[in-house]
């Protein structure tokens, strides 16, 4: 991710100057600002609480705001110690494919649902995941993931700056568009989301979604929460569009891809070269020459159009600063990954699932009677076993072995140990480094 020096936008140097105005002056960031009045109450943000997030225009464009961590309006009955409402924290898997440890876990929380929303929430969840998975390379790699609805019963339907400025919701999350005096932009409870987001067995990645058919989200990428989560993307549960904004935010959380886009006032890039994949000082010439980066990719035909080559403009800077392609997802919504794009997403989707599960424990001892079964989840992994280290050729790609077909050699007492491993071979991923992550092996000990 880019460092916060980098990632400061003019909006936000403006709102650092209203928040130091602000502060010295006695009034509230929020109100000293125009056209935010109704929204953010006095006292609730100050200069230390406040985070950057991504705002996404219905046209795609993305621009970035300081907004507060903390809602004006939450009432989380988790996060304030309250009673729960019935049904509060219930967790349901909306798509169960394994083992929470072998696989990455998505919490999806509903806000704005009513105790009578709740079946709502999950069809509106569940419609949010579609959106997400009918994009590559989420298509491909579905079966790694599980993912958890939590429910998050709110006292009331809809939520705050819907339909307008002036409408106040209470509601378990404290979601509210008009945040920073910006429409879509829809901000949520930091802490009320981590609250339920402990509910699920496990969090990689954090959706809210909002009871509202309004355009609107937001992309939490600053947040490091304790459960292991790095993201919180929020959208609107009843619009379409919406959950490209979650496609984007996973850019970041799980590709640790940059930013594309630029702001015309930035100026020109002056500073070292950028961590990220999908940015660079360099020019596609000296990036040949060197060997870095996306070299690899560069000269072919990308899924979101054109060449891959080095664009100018990326990572908030007009100039200094290229980028893969001429308008990725990280540029621009409603777009694909670039090449580079893809590539890092598959080896962030490795980072938290494995390209081989079984239902037989590893360590588990097994004789000769016994069959053993391992899954693939994604199509197009190779599969090799070993005894005691050395190929069973025989057994290439079968997921079912009866271990009696073994006929392991040696001292009848001595146990062997049996070791599938399994490799996903997807020419998407073209770096060495990161092929190294698209291999899983489990084993087992068999006595003869
Ligand atoms: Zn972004």
């Amino acid at each position: 991710m880019p460092s916060s020096r980098n990632r400061r936008s003019r909006t936000a140097a403006t709102l650092l100057t209203v928040t130091l105005a602000a502060a010295l002056f006695g009034g509230t960031p929020a109100m000293a600002k125009p056209g935010g009045a109704p929204i953010a109450a006095p006292g609730t943000a100050t200069g230390d609480d406040r985070r950057e997030v991504e705002v996404f225009g219905e046209d795609g464009g993305i621009s970035r705001a300081r907004v507060p961590g903390a809602s004006p309006y939450t009432v989380s009955p988790h996060a304030q110690g309250v009673a729960p409402l019935q049904g509060d924290g219930d967790v349901t898997a909306l798509v169960r494919n394994g083992d929470p440890a072998a696989k990455l876990d998505v919490v999806v929380i509903g806000d704005g649902y009513a105790a009578q929303e709740q079946d709502k929430f999950r069809a509106d969840a569940a419609e949010k995941w579609s959106e997400i998975t009918a994009v590559e390379p989420y298509a491909t790699y579905r079966k790694l993931f599980n993912v958890w609805a939590v429910s998050a019963v709110s006292p009331e339907s809809g939520v705050s700056g819907d339909p307008d400025q002036t409408t106040v919701r209470h509601t378990a999350l404290g979601s509210y568009f008009w945040c920073d005096g910006v429409e879509r932009l829809l901000c949520v409870d930091e802490k009320a989301v981590e609250g339920y987001a402990a509910k699920a067995p496990q969090a990689d990645l954090v959706l809210v979604v909002a009871n509202s058919a309004k355009y609107g989200g937001a992309g939490y990428n600053d947040v490091k929460s304790p459960l292991g989560y790095e993201g919180i993307a929020t959208v609107a549960g009843g619009n379409a569009k919406s959950g490209q904004i979650a496609v984007h935010e996973t850019g970041h959380s799980l590709g640790k891809l940059a930013d594309e886009y630029a702001y015309d006032g930035q100026g020109t890039y002056q500073g070292a070269e950028p961590a990220e994949a999908n940015i660079s000082t360099l020019t596609a010439d000296r990036m040949r020459a060197q060997g870095t980066k996306w070299s690899r990719w560069l000269g072919q035909a990308s899924p979101d159009g054109g060449t891959v080559g080095a664009y100018e403009g990326g990572g908030y800077y007009p100039a200094g600063l290229y980028r893969p392609t001429e308008n990725s997802i990280m540029r621009s919504l409603g777009r694909e990954f670039n090449l580079p794009g893809r590539e890092a997403m598959i080896a962030g989707f490795y980072r938290h699932a494995t390209p081989l599960t079984s239902p037989t424990a590893t360590g588990t001892w097994l004789t000769a009677a016994d069959r053993l079964t391992v899954d693939l989840p994604v199509a197009g992994t190779r599969l090799r076993w070993y005894l005691d280290g050395r190929e069973v050729p025989g057994l290439r790609g079968r997921t079912a072995v009866d271990l009696a077909d073994l006929r392991p050699t040696g001292p009848r007492s001595r146990p062997h140990l049996l070791t599938a491993v399994a490799t996903d071979p997807t020419p998407a991923v073209a770096d060495p480094a990161l092929r190294q992550k698209l291999t899983g092996s489990l084993s087992w000990l068999v006595t003869s």
